[in-house]
């Protein structure tokens, strides 16, 4: 049975308009169900646990929520955090995540940042033939035991989002393994270096079908086989699968699950988890998506031509991809009164736009929904990944404040705060509000 998440989202939206979390000044909050975040997050390790006694690694993919505490309280959870950049691997440290539980993926790595992390013992995954060369001046003169893998594109196709789709024939990431001569090449660079002993692949990030992501694994542990058995050693002892379970945001049931995806890799790549290899995940979205809700103000509301409009403050700058890109990006609203219940009434269609200054910014079009007034509530659900801790700065909007809530029936709903909410003075900081005179004489 689907959990129920309506019941706690409604009492966690009553209860943020008690708190006095959505104000005049402070017209939007983010909300995350730490109590679902939790349970994705044991989902998640009792899948593969089930199916292996091999150590698995699940590494969260800080880009889809980097944020301190979000970090922390998965890593409490027995997680670990996947990073692409100085700034998500300070995030990962600032967390307390520890080096043994950091994996640094990237395709644009700098000397500088190899160099902090193989001193910092994190694993790296190469990206191109070009980092190994850098990598070569490096490992054998450190005292590093950073684990070091090779990322490979095993090409098995894309999924439905393009943008999103990194083992096409031509995707930008890893070493494109069906490229002629590039399999071999691949076999050579591991016999040349002892200390590579891990294989990395990531086939996207939603809108790639299970299929294809075991497709992936599959043809990726077959590599693996066949370095090893060149080797005629166990030198490739870790597999990293990399992230990407999609997540359904139709409605509130979580589908797939990661018991589903499990299953689908025993079946379709039975070497899998027979514990000749360790295993690292990557998942980022299916971990955080469903646990988080933006909730915004109603401003005003008009008709224009004959279409009802619902001015609201959350647009581009919360949901950027939705906004820029709906078709691939639908999210669901839910409609709250003034008090935060549920808003009754017969649905009628109308947009539910944003406060950007371009036509474009709406967050849905001709949305069933009972008819919203001002001082009403919209809430944008399923955006606790890659939305509200993804803000984008169009018309110097500020960033919401996000807040954990615990609390079940019966008892009251706790916020703490993870992000405290951007004040204008800081938008003006940190737009050189320090020097406003920097430009004028040289
Ligand atoms: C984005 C990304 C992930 C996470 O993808 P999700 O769809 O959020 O699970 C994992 N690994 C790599 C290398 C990525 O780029």
């Amino acid at each position: 049975m689907a959990p129920d998440r309506r019941a706690p989202r409604d009492r966690a939206v009553r209860a943020a308009v008690e708190h006095g979390l959505l104000t005049e000044d402070r017209p939007v909050a983010a909300l995350l169900d730490i109590d679902g975040v939790r349970a994705s997050a044991a989902a998640l390790r009792a899948a593969f646990a089930e199916l292996t006694d091999a150590p698995v690694l699940h590494a969260f993919a800080v880009k889809a929520s980097p944020l301190v505490p979000v970090l922390r309280l998965l890593y409490e959870e027995g997680l670990g955090a996947e990073v692409a950049s100085p700034g998500e691997l300070a995030l990962a440290r600032a967390a307390g995540v520890t080096a043994d539980r950091i994996v640094l993926d990237s395709p644009a790595k700098t000397r500088a940042e190899l160099r902090r992390a193989l001193a910092l013992n994190i694993a790296v995954n190469a990206d191109n033939p070009q980092e190994l060369a850098r990598l070569d001046a490096l490992v054998p003169v450190s005292s590093t035991t950073s684990p070091i893998g090779l990322r490979v594109n095993p090409q098995v196709g894309g999924g439905a989002i393009d943008a999103l789709s990194t083992a096409t024939a031509t995707s930008k990431f890893g070493v494109a393994l069906r490229d002629p001569g590039a399999r071999d090449r691949v076999v050579r660079a591991f016999l040349e270096r002892p200390w590579l002993t891990r294989l990395h692949t990531h086939t996207g990030s939603q809108g790639v079908p299970l299929p294809l992501m075991a497709t992936a694994v599959r043809e990726v542990h077959g590599l693996a086989e066949e370095i090893n058995a060149a080797a005629g050693r166990r030198q490739v002892d870790t597999l990293d699968i990399g992230g990407g379970l999609p997540v359904n945001f139709a409605s509130d049931e979580e589908t797939p699950t990661y018991a589903e995806y499990a299953r689908l890799l025993a079946a379709e790549v039975p070497g899998l988890f027979d514990g000749s290899y360790a295993l690292v995940t990557e998942f980022g979205r299916s971990l955080l998506a469903k646990h988080g809700t933006v909730l915004a103000r109603v401003e005003y509301t008009k008709t224009s031509g004959s279409r009802p409009i619902a001015v609201t403050h959350a647009g581009v700058q919360v949901a950027t991809r939705t906004v820029y890109d709906p078709a691939s990006w639908p999210l669901r609203i839910a409609a709250y009164d003034a008090l935060g219940r549920p808003k009754a009434g017969p649905a009628v269609d109308q947009d539910v736009a944003g406060p950007a200054c371009f036509a474009g910014d709406l967050l849905a079009v001709a949305r069933p929904l009972p008819a919203l007034e001002p001082g009403d509530i919209v809430a944008a659900l399923d955006t606790g990944a890659y939305y509200f801790a993804h803000h984008y700065a169009y018309n110097s909007l500020t960033r919401p404040g996000v807040y954990g809530f615990t609390g079940g029936p019966g008892g009251p709903v706790r916020f703490a705060t993870v992000r405290p909410p951007q004040r204008v003075e800081d938008i003006v900081a940190e737009a050189g509000g320090g020097h406003p005179e920097a430009l004028l004489d040289g």
